[in-house]
């Protein structure tokens, strides 16, 4: 038993000087033993995965809602696509692979039922009490509404794992977040593990709409070979495997994509490490720009491919339809609850009372949007069937 932490200690010796490591790290907001035989974001990422909010993402929306399909990404398997990714980055980089996994499974907690129609819906309900956004309201999950341990409110995860969650904030936001927000106000960086666990999650929703985009009908074969970063890969396979399935070709465009993204990556950032010399996590803080980054023709690529997205596929007319099913569902809820709080279940109403009680009208706010947050599409679906619908009785 004893040999059980070396073995941690040998895996975090291992780690290049700037990586983020036990010993290096701000620590947990409420103080806790060491855990015996895993590293200290291991335990991290165990809790994330152990929580309710992680469990719901199965059912929360990437781009498709979750009915429409059983072979689209969810935010449960977008977030492990995520972790895959940034691991194999970290490892590469001799970063902290299990910070990077703790910050890809927790990224999405707070994001609403249906994407980001749900996250924009949800912001206009609250615009005269605070705001919502998704970024923010993850923190919030893992800081203070999941219930789990005897000793703490949320799950007093390590200052580096909150600061990878928390991936932009706005000035006023951040003022009110003490050590963790004032980064955005000091113009300072995040750990090189935050930075690129930002960009595996931008290889890894590029690539996968691709794919789901495709798969839908949504998008063409032909659209998509009009962008560079499609279309280079798509000659490639078509020239070595003519015979190749057309489903079978797509998969194999979109595994060298993330190839070709991750290969820059760790090339590009590589050389910026080599050049900033960085001796420590504290010279990763204070350097002027992000050290981990893509080339500039490959920044431009993927651009390119995030315009044609946004133009063909999420503002396509059929996601155009349900973004608006989206907002009506999540606006009358909002209303629904909000101006009568005795319509949510007993432990909903709890809340509401105890943050009305310290905030007043914001807080009774917070705590509805708190709860509409949390639910998955289906649940909102049936939440607002119960509430609207004369004909559902409970
Ligand atoms: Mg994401």
């Amino acid at each position: 038993m004893t040999s059980l932490p070396v073995t941690v200690a040998t895996s975090q010796s291992l780690l290049a000087p700037y990586a983020v490591r036990d010993s290096n790290s701000h620590g947990r907001a409420h103080r806790e033993p060491p855990p015996t035989y895993r590293s200290e974001f291991q335990r991290d990422r165990d809790r994330i995965i152990h929580c309710g909010a992680f469990r719901r993402l199965e059912y929360k929306t990437q781009v498709f809602v979750n009915h429409e399909g059983d072979l689209f990404r969810t935010r449960l398997t977008h977030s492990i696509e995520v972790a895959q990714i940034a691991r194999a980055i970290a490892r590469t980089l001799a970063l902290n692979e299990d910070l990077t996994e703790a910050i890809a499974l927790a990224h999405d907690l707070g994001h609403t039922p249906f994407g980001h129609a749900g996250q924009d819906a949800l912001n206009a309900c609250m615009k005269d009490h605070g705001g919502f956004e998704h970024n923010l309201q993850s923190l919030r999950v893992v800081d203070e509404l999941e219930e789990r341990y005897a000793d703490f409110t949320g799950l007093n995860l390590m200052f580096e794992t909150r600061e990878g969650i928390l991936k932009h904030c706005a000035p006023a936001k951040a003022a009110e977040l003490g050590e963790l927000g004032r980064r955005f106000l000091d113009k300072r960086q995040p750990s090189l593990e935050a930075q690129l666990t930002n960009l595996a999650d931008e290889i890894a929703y590029n690539s996968h709409d691709v794919d789901d985009g495709l798969r839908s009908g949504l998008i063409s074969l032909e659209q998509l070979r009009e962008i560079e970063l499609f279309a280079e890969h798509h000659e490639a396979v078509a020239r070595s495997s003519p015979e190749l399935p057309a489903r079978r070709v797509i998969h194999e465009v979109v595994r060298r994509m993330i190839g070709q993204q991750v290969g820059d990556l760790v090339e590009t950032s590589i050389a910026r490490l080599r050049a900033a010399a960085p001796a420590d996590l504290e010279a990763v803080r204070a350097h002027g720009e992000a050290l981990i980054a893509y080339s500039d023709s490959m920044r431009e690529r993927n651009l390119e491919l995030k315009r044609f997205l946004r133009t063909n596929l999420y503002r396509h007319y059929r996601v155009h339809r349900m973004s608006g099913k989206a907002r009506q569902v999540i606006e009358s809820l909002f209303e629904a609850f909000f101006g009568d709080p005795r319509l949510l279940p007993d432990k909903a109403q709890e809340q509401v009372r105890l943050l009305a009680e310290t905030q007043g009208e914001a807080g009774r706010a917070r705590a509805v949007a708190d709860y509409i947050a949390g639910m998955t599409d289906r649940y909102a679906i049936t939440e607002y069937e119960r509430v609207y619908n004369p004909r559902e009785l409970t």
